[in-house]
This record gives structure tokens, sequence and C-alpha cells, in this order.
């Protein structure tokens, strides 16, 4: 399982050249793109812990706006360069939850998600305790009773009309069915097929044929079973 499918993966957590200073360090998280101001789903629910600019000493500094959530086994996942946050200190949201919007704050060279899981929440949010994104939530989703394919995306109507744009002007161009349009306006998009219709309309934006009936075409062997 690809945790991170319809994603483009632009910097791997693990050992890497500094953009800034051209030194070896230890990248703490996973940088992925969609493309700027995209609305991220959560990649599992959790109890917000933080959503704001982090300032230096707090354990998100240079991180720009941040929306921190700690799941169920207490790690930490944090959502960093963001746009802006869409999450609220205090509140229990759901894997798929819109949390922000991707973008370039803080310590930054281009837009793009920095998604971070420490393994404990204190001090600093548990700064340093980082661990294997992909791998955790590879263990985390097999553990889960979760039907994540089910789970519907919950946001307020602002995010919806985002979405809708997106999805709108990929019905205009050509590039997918109206049924994900009509999901939209029903409010039955669920979190799996928001981030698979985004990899369909991706993948005819470069000149590759796949099915929108079923977006699971993209990837078949990749879907959760
Ligand atoms: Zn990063």
């Amino acid at each position: 399982m690809n945790v991170f499918e319809g994603w483009k993966v632009t910097s791997p957590y693990g050992y890497r050249s500094d953009p800034f200073t051209g030194g070896r360090v230890f990248h703490t998280g996973i940088d992925l793109v969609k493309y700027h101001k995209y609305p991220i789903p959560a990649f599992v629910g959790g109890v917000v812990l933080f959503a704001g600019e982090g300032v230096a000493g707090t354990g998100f500094g240079g991180y720009g706006n941040v929306v921190a959530l700690r799941d169920e086994k207490g790690h930490v996942h944090c959502y960093c360069h963001l746009d802006s946050v869409a999450a609220r200190k205090g509140l229990t949201i759901s894997k798929g939850d819109i949390i922000g919007y991707q973008g370039t704050t803080g310590r930054s060279t281009g837009s793009h998600l920095h998604y971070e899981i420490r393994a404990k929440d204190a001090p600093s949010y548990g700064y340093g305790s980082h661990v294997d994104p992909g791998e955790y939530l590879e263990q985390y989703y097999e553990n889960s009773e979760e039907d994540e394919d089910s789970m519907t995306i919950k946001a307020d109507d602002w995010v919806w009309k985002q979405i809708y744009n997106i999805l709108g002007a990929a019905y205009n161009e050509g590039k997918i069915d109206w049924q994900w349009c009509q999901k939209v306006l029903d409010r039955t998009l669920t979190a799996w097929e928001y981030t698979h219709v985004l990899a369909v309309i991706e993948a005819r934006t470069k000149g590759v044929d796949v099915d929108s009936e079923n977006p699971a075409a993209v990837a078949p062997d990749q879907r959760r079973k």
C-alpha cells in the first residue's frame, strides 16, 4: 500500500542535503505536493493540539502555519508550511477532514506540505521524536478499524466550494465525469475518492488516459482491500 498515493513526494523522510545551507541534515518528515492551496484532508483522525503560526521555541519554529493533532496512539501529526489553517485547537477531527491548505509559510522553498509524525506530544509537541511517516501510517491503517474508503469528507461550506471549483473546472475541460461534481454537491465525496479523482485529473492533464468512472483504475494494485 502506498499511503501517499496521489501525492508527489518531493523529499522523503531521512537524510538529505539542506536546501538552505547545502549541508547534510536529517529530514524529519516527508514533503508532499498537490498544488498551492490544495485543501488537505487529515491522514488520520485525532485531537487538534495546535493550529496557527509556529514560533521559535514551541517545537514549530520555522514550520510556518501548522496544524498538529494527536492520534489515539498518542502520536502527533504535524501539517506544516500551510497557506492557512482550517482547524481549531481542542477540536476532534476525523480522517478525511480538511485541516488546512498547502502553502509555503515559514522556512520553505516553495508550496508543499511538510508532514511530520512525532512519537511524543511533550515537551514542545514532541519535537525531535519524529518517526517515518510512511511506515507509521501503513501500520496505523492496518491496525485501524476505520473503513477508509467510506470516510466522507467533512468540511465547511467554503471548503466544499473550493473542492467544487477544482472538480467543476476539470469537468468543464472533459477530464472527469459529472458524477464526481454531483458527489460534491451531495457532500458524499469520500476522502479516498477525492484523492483519486485528483489523480485522474492530473493523469489526464499529462495525457494519460485513465478511467474516471472508476478512479481506482489509476492504480488498481494500490487500492486497499
Ligand atoms: Zn519537509
